[in-house]
């Protein structure tokens, strides 16, 4: 994907003038000629395929034949529609990833969703990005999030099966606070007692990290996230992790000679991206003197404080439409033990965004039924957990 979608990328350089805001769609009056519910599937049908076509070249390092089979689905469907109200058409899988670099609204043709920012691209130097791949746990069918879940379910199950929690606990921990490594501490961590149960999954989680990322024989570790800083095609090096606070500064270096290793993209969106929110509740909840379990019971949450039972789904997904269908779709279980529950929104997403709760709430059908579950941002929760723990500490 990288080598040949960037080609793509770079023979149309950034955005064009022939593409204002709007100007390719072409919205008529009346009731458009297609069900409504084409416009989410599309967008869906073409995420999950670049997905699929991004791994296979990953794997392969060729274009895979035939290609993915959303993608091609993705793609007649999309120039049907375009064609139905006379707008330009994507001729080829090739058109179609020239366009996903562009930002939503500057595609020829766009269909009509909430749930995509008009300044989002589904590929960013020829990767999925974040948004693409939202997309594509929302459509469900994607190879990708099946991959990530049966890793985190494999683990799940040898951890249960030992009846050990704090084996998993560790798991889940190191893939926040150590996302990129050298092999060598791979295999030193990996002969831990704490990771005896789960070192055939870490060898699976973590791979050889990208060409992009190995410059000059070394490999920088971003201080702002633990990921690895790689170059993009503009020549630029730093780290190009979403969400990352610093992606300029430099933790450590590992020299390339003792191999590095990195996680999948999808462990970094679904599992380390989350993950530095629910470090930090955990830790501010601690410095307040609460005792604070982090995916206690085997996952049943994210971070349930002892003294106050209130449990915590922390959630870092940067579209609050495409987060609320998702919630829908899989509906947060309060766990048997907590009072209430709460959808914590990480800080990365609420900053500079004072609709996004709002957004969320008003798009969530299942979270509209609920007593129990609320939606907060991060410093909401840690602040009332606080206060509830003083309040009942004082009643106490
Ligand atoms: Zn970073």
């Amino acid at each position: 994907m990288h080598l040949l979608l960037s080609v793509v990328q770079a023979k149309v350089p950034r955005m064009t003038q022939e593409t204002s805001s709007d100007a390719g769609t072409a919205m008529t009056a009346g009731p458009l000629p297609w069900p409504s519910e084409w416009d989410a599937v599309v967008v869906g049908m073409i995420a999950s395929g670049l997905v699929t076509l991004s791994r296979g070249l990953e794997r392969r390092g060729a274009f895979p034949v035939p290609y993915p089979v959303a993608l091609q689905r993705g793609l007649d469907r999309l120039s049907a529609m375009a064609m139905a109200v006379g707008a330009e058409t994507p001729r080829s899988v090739m058109d179609l990833a020239e366009w996903s670099h562009r930002p939503f609204f500057q595609w020829p043709f766009h269909p009509s969703v909430e749930g995509m920012n008009g300044d989002e691209a589904l590929l960013v130097n020829g990767k999925p990005s974040k948004a693409c791949l939202e997309w594509a746990v929302i459509s469900g069918d994607v190879e990708g999030e099946i991959r990530e879940r049966m890793l985190i379910h494999g683990v799940l199950d040898v951890c249960k099966a030992q009846n050990n929690p704090d084996a998993y606990v560790w798991f889940r921990r190191l893939l926040v606070e150590r996302p990129a490594m050298s092999e060598r501490d791979l295999v030193v961590t990996m002969a831990k007692p704490e990771f005896a149960l789960v070192a055939q999954q870490l060898r699976v989680a973590y791979r050889p990290a990208p060409a992009e990322a190995l410059i000059d024989g070394e490999a920088l570790v971003c201080g702002g996230c633990g990921h690895l800083w790689t170059v993009d095609d503009y020549g630029i090096r730093r780290c190009h992790e979403w969400d990352c606070p610093a992606p300029s500064t430099i933790k450590t270096r590992l020299p390339r000679s003792e191999g590095v290793v990195w996680l999948s993209r999808e462990l970094r969106t679904f599992i380390s991206g989350p993950g530095r929110s629910e470090l930090r509740i955990a830790d501010a909840l601690t410095r307040a003197g609460l005792t604070v379990q982090l995916w206690p019971d085997f996952d049943a949450c994210d971070v349930l404080p002892a003294e106050v039972p209130w449990a915590a789904d922390v959630k870092s997904w940067t579209n609050p439409v495409r987060l609320a269908w998702r919630l829908t779709e899989r509906p947060f279980v309060v766990p048997q033990n907590a009072d209430r529950g709460f959808i914590v929104i990480a800080k990365e997403q609420t900053i500079g965004r004072a609709e996004y709760l709002r957004t969320l709430r008003n798009h969530c059908t299942w979270l509209k039924s609920q007593s129990r579950v609320e939606v907060v941002s991060e410093k909401t929760y840690i602040d009332r957990v606080i206060r509830e723990a003083r309040r009942r500490n004082c009643e106490g």
